[in-house]
């Protein structure tokens, strides 16, 4: 069986990466994501075990000890990190998988499984990116200030990652990140298998 494929999104804040993934996830149902643990605080709206696991610093700090995590980051005063187990199982039965981790989850992820695809959203302007951290009433005005000062960095780290895509309008985003995703099934490294068998026919 063919391995499922690893994708990283990241993109500060408020870019959009929820709402571009949910769209995507609809579309191609191979497609899982990757539920991180966290110590923030649960949005409104949000599920426990969909959008994150919500846990305590102590019992993230167990999940740390324990190598339970393949990554994990302290980001705006609490912790996230990716656990390693349902990406192995989830790739060993040839599902995709895709992860919304912040540029240094990216970069830790990519040393551990080196075939990821990296891309990273950016928004079409830091202007655009405040007004939507500010669209979100569950955060508070030090939050969004705190986001946008990390965005600059994040942003600058881009250049490290496979792909750019730019969600000025939502649509014409969706539809790069999809055809991104389908690009890299026609990968040589994805039909070499494919190819051999061909050459064994009998003509
Ligand atoms: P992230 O997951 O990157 O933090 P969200 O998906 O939660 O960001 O989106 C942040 C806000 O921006 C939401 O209110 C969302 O509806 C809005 N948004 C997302 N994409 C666009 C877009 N292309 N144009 C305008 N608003 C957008
Ligand atoms: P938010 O609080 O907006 O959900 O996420 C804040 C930041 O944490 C985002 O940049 C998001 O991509 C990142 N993030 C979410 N999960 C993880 C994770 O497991 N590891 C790392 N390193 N970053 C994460």
């Amino acid at each position: 069986m063919k391995k499922g494929r690893l994708f990283i999104i990241s993109g500060p804040s408020g870019v959009g990466k929820s709402t571009v993934l949910h769209a995507v996830m609809e579309h191609m149902p191979n497609l899982r994501f990757s539920v991180s643990a966290t110590t923030r605080q649960k949005r409104p709206g949000e599920v426990e075990g969909v959008n994150y696991f919500y846990i305590s610093k102590e019992e993230f700090e167990k999940l740390i000890a324990n190598h339970s995590l393949v990554e994990y980051n302290f980001y705006n005063d609490n912790y996230y990190g990716t656990p390693i187990g349902p990406i192995d199982d989830a790739m060993a039965q040839g599902q995709d998988i895709v992860l919304d981790v912040e540029p240094h989850g990216a970069l830790n992820v990519r040393g551990h499984w080196p075939d990821a695809t990296l891309i990273f959203i950016t928004p079409p302007s830091l202007g655009e990116l405040k007004r939507r951290l500010e669209s979100r009433v569950d955060t508070s005005p030090e939050d969004i200030s705190a986001r946008l000062r990390q965005a600059s960095w994040e942003c600058r780290q881009s250049f490290q990652y496979d792909y750019i895509v730019i969600n000025d309008k939502l649509v014409p985003c969706i539809n790069e990140v999809e055809a991104i995703l389908q690009a890299e099934d026609c990968r040589t490294s994805r039909r070499s298998e494919f190819m051999n068998n061909l050459l064994k026919e009998e003509i």
